[in-house]
């Protein structure tokens, strides 16, 4: 097992990745920038380096600091949490290099999968479902651009092939829209990734968001955790989880999730990654594979009970994944809210000083979050600053449990998305389950305030 890993991000995750480390007795080593200085886990790290300013592009994305950083402190590997470097094939590649290992797929994995047309080529090689679309990016003739879109049907979405995080994605209704909304979508794509190329989707009416975790080692042993229904989204943003999902039939799950355990066998896959799908009547679609352990993995962990940033970390250090397909139990129901310093209607962001922090506790209940009375919210990073997660035996218990948790957190001093939760977690409809890719959208339409 590893002596020491160094810790590439900031915030909760760091916080979780920390925790994982001392519980396997590993020693950490915090980077942080100058507006993380007092942070909570930046004090709890039994090291740490200040890489740079406050601005990520100086700091959390500065490669040679990071690499520096491991050096001085001697650390055998990088955990680069989510977000920031997490996916980015070339860090990965710069980490092995440099001598440290990277926790987290090989280079050429990321690659792979970082490049959306690529990933969606893999995923039907290896006999995996995708959304019906064009073959590969794009051409430049207009010509064939309008066939393909008549071919698949509109509406049509165009979505950049290095795009993520929700953004890169316009979706066309007719044909005279067409031509004028490729360019368009390029142009952003260029300038946002670095890469102008796109291709073409069918716009699903409908879908869920569902996905399959999958954990890999290094000697082809891979299973899926089930799956997470993360439907409930703003501009193609994840608000809150649940595992399972609502009323889908288990051997529709099974069925996906040994196909993504094949693919992740096929491509040589290792450590946790997540295969994202649009599900429509019954059938899942491909739409991108993350690389990384993601925001809502503590939904898997509370039915599983399975540790994943413990185990991508054993992975990582070249042990065998601990258990079987067939020792992986699910039990209950579990939710996760995204906690975020934003007006809870208006979204605008509200960073700045916590003058009041407190927050849930009692049966089922874990908050991942690395705030704590007086922390100041830095305006510069993202505006997630906690999850509240649920588990129940039940759906309905951990609803209930979920309302009780989020009726005790108190929080003042910024704006948080809390009483947003609040309205969902009695919403008629969402105690349902099963809504869809639009809803949260549509409630927010018809809530305005
Ligand atoms: P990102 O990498 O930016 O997260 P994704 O490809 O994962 O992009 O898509 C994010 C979200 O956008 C999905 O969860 C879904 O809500 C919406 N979306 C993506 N592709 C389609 C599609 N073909 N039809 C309808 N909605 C889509």
């Amino acid at each position: 097992m590893f002596d020491k890993i160094l810790i590439a991000n900031r915030g909760e995750i760091a916080l979780r990745v920390l925790r994982a480390c001392r519980e396997l007795g590993i020693r950490t080593v915090a980077v942080h920038s100058t507006a993380d200085t007092e942070a909570k886990y930046v004090k709890l790290a039994d090291e740490s380096v200040c890489i740079g300013p406050a601005p990520s592009s100086q700091s959390y994305l500065n490669v040679p600091a990071i690499i520096s950083a491991a050096e001085v402190t001697d650390a055998e590997a990088i955990h680069p949490g989510y977000g920031f470097l997490s996916e980015n094939a070339d860090f990965g590649e710069r980490v092995e290099q440099s001598g440290f290992v990277f926790i987290g797929p090989r280079p050429e994995t990321i690659r792979l999968m970082g490049d959306k047309v690529s990933a969606k080529d893999a995923m039907k090689a290896a006999g995996v479902p995708c959304v019906p679309g064009s073959d590969g990016a794009l051409p430049d003739d207009p010509k064939e651009i309008v066939k393909i879109a008549r071919n698949i049907g509109y509406p049509v979405i165009i979505k950049a092939a290095g795009g993520g995080g929700g953004r890169g994605m316009r979706v066309v209704h007719t044909e005279a829209a067409l031509i004028g909304a490729v360019q368009m979508t390029k142009g952003e794509a260029a300038a946002a990734f670095n890469n102008p190329a796109v291709y073409m989707e069918k716009d699903l009416q409908n879908p869920r968001h569902i996905e399959i975790q999958v954990l890999a080692d290094k000697y082809k042993n891979a299973v899926y955790l089930g799956e997470r229904d993360c439907s409930m989204q703003r501009r193609h943003q994840k608000v809150i989880e649940e595992a399972p999902a609502p009323g889908i039939p288990r051997r529709l799950i099974e069925r996906i999730g040994e196909r993504c355990v094949a693919a992740c066998k096929k491509i040589g896959y290792r450590g946790a990654g997540t295969f994202e799908f649009l599900y429509e009547n019954g059938e899942f679609y491909f739409i991108e594979m993350n690389t990384r352990v993601q925001v809502e993995h503590p939904v898997t962990e509370l039915i599983t009970g399975v540790d994943i940033v413990r185990t991508q970390i054993m992975v990582a250090a070249g042990e065998k994944l601990p258990f079987t397909q067939r020792q992986i139990q699910f039990k209950g129901h579990a939710i996760e809210c995204r906690v975020n310093a934003e007006d809870p209607f208006k979204f605008t962001p509200s960073p700045g000083r916590i003058t009041l922090w407190h927050q849930p506790g009692g049966p089922g209940v874990r908050v991942d979050s690395h705030v704590y009375n007086n922390y100041f919210v830095p305006p510069n990073y993202d505006s997630m600053i906690g999850k509240i997660i649920v588990y129940g035996d039940t759906r309905e218990q951990a609803i209930a449990r979920m309302q009780t948790a989020l009726a005790e957190t108190v929080v003042e001093g910024i704006n948080t998305n809390i009483p947003l939760h609040r309205e969902l977690m009695v919403d008629a409809k969402f105690m349902e389950g099963g809504t869809n890719i639009h809803y949260l959208e549509k409630w927010l339409s018809e809530h305005r305030r």
